[in-house]
């Protein structure tokens, strides 16, 4: 396969809801959607969108980059395997956001020539996966609102944001939900790196009673948490701790961490995250793929990804909420708390127009 003709476009979606990173607040999300052809004629799109205050690089460094590789890479060849195209784009220098950009489409180009590309390259691809439903702060009446209009639509997983100043607040909303709910449906928790070590120990022994699926990032720092690890009786889970794909490999090979959450678009890419899959998957360890508020384009590859992940964890992909328009139609949307996959439509076609 010969690239043929590379292209960038920027967009930019509006946030239904703005959101507060450490430093400021995100009210919309700016990025490019790339577009490479082949020496047949096929189009194929990724997107590249770094998360201000996740991603390491930011979107200007990305342009930089893009400029130069729009004469860089036109009349590069790879073969039809993963291992080529790492080697195709080992060539530029990239950055994660970019990577992931690069991937998506020139595996999506792969697919696209080789229709068996999926069911032969991976073990095991679902037809569908359960996702969480992100409850954020609010009262706690608002909150048992919310959670039984996402269970009346099928949702059997809920992510609940806690960590307010007031801890007893935080513990009797998880109480009210469990009273109500029961077993009827998992909570994971996301405390948002909110406590210090010792306050994280004594919360945590007072919530495992409500049988919590994992608990996100309770501790300020890396290190507390992977302590944290070591003797908690609610499993812990890595998000905004893991700051680069070598943090993530660490954590899986000689941690107490037993859930990872994933965000290909900020440490670098589907191939990486293709290898991470597999290596948690010998150690017993479970990898949650996340949204970093991507538009449907880049979505998409999330969702593959999540189809190849061997457990049944609900997946950080329910992504419905965040814009007040997207690019173009998000073709993976939520039914019954669920998105379903067919392999022999993938890599989607997108409506986009692109100026
Ligand atoms: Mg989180």
């Amino acid at each position: 396969m010969t690239i043929n003709n590379f292209k960038y476009f920027p967009f930019s979606l509006k946030l239904k809801n703005p959101f507060q990173t450490s430093s400021q607040t995100i009210t919309e999300r700016n990025g490019f959607i790339i577009s490479i052809s082949d020496e047949l004629e096929n189009t194929l799109f990724g997107e590249c969108s770094p998360l201000p205050g996740f991603s390491l690089e930011t979107i200007e460094d990305a342009e930089r980059i893009l400029r130069g590789l729009q004469y860089q890479i036109v009349g590069f060849s790879a073969e039809e395997n993963l291992n080529s195209v790492a080697a195709l784009l080992s060539e530029f220098h990239l950055v994660p956001s970019l990577q992931f950009a690069l991937e998506q489409a020139v595996i999506g180009l792969i697919i696209k020539r080789n229709k068996n590309f999926i069911k032969d390259s991976f073990a095991t691809v679902k037809s569908e996966f359960g996702v969480n439903a992100v409850i954020g702060f609010g009262e706690e009446e608002n909150i048992l609102d919310r959670i039984n209009e996402k269970f009346n639509e099928s949702y059997s997983t809920f992510k609940i944001k806690i960590g307010r100043d007031d801890f007893d607040l935080d513990y009797r909303i998880i109480q009210s939900v469990h009273e109500k709910f029961g077993d009827k449906i998992k909570i994971r928790l996301d405390a948002n790196r909110k406590w210090s070590f010792e306050n994280a120990k004594s919360f945590i022994e007072r919530l495992a009673i409500f049988g919590i699926e994992y608990i996100e990032e309770p501790c300020s720092n890396l290190y507390d948490n992977l302590q944290l690890a070591q003797t908690s009786t609610v499993p812990i889970a890595l998000d905004e701790s893991l700051s680069s794909i070598e943090d993530v490999h660490k954590v899986i090979s000689d941690g107490y961490i037993n859930f990872i959450i994933l965000k290909p678009m900020i440490y670098g890419g589907i191939i990486s995250s293709l290898q991470i899959i597999q290596e948690a998957w010998k150690k017993n360890k479970n990898v949650i793929i996340s949204s970093s508020f991507e538009s449907a384009v880049g979505k998409s590859a999330l969702v593959l990804l999540a189809t190849l992940v061997n457990h049944s964890f609900a997946h950080g992909l329910d992504t419905s909420e965040y814009f007040k328009q997207d690019i173009c139609r998000d073709l993976y949307e939520v039914n019954n708390g669920k998105i379903f996959f067919d392999h022999n439509n993938f890599p989607p076609h997108f409506d986009l127009s692109l100026s």
